[in-house]
């Protein structure tokens, strides 16, 4: 099962009512349409921020340069 970022309800990955949306590499479910519109408005909102989790290529902020 994952999780549904914006109302924390558990969705059937294979069978998410509210489809799917790709943000910083990761596969988020929705449990209901209305979910993912409002992740897709803000995502940044409901995804943590975890720099261990990202996958190298899909940040933009990667090629701020903080180096
Ligand atoms: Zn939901």
């Amino acid at each position: 099962m994952a999780v549904d970022p914006v109302c924390k309800k558990q969705v059937d990955e294979k069978a998410a009512p509210g489809g799917k949306a790709r943000f910083w590499g990761k596969i988020f479910f929705f449990c209901d349409k209305k979910c993912r519109g409002t992740f897709q408005r803000d995502p940044q909102k409901y995804v943590p921020e975890d720099d261990s989790e990202k996958e190298p290529g899909y940040d933009p902020r990667m090629f701020l340069g903080d180096m």
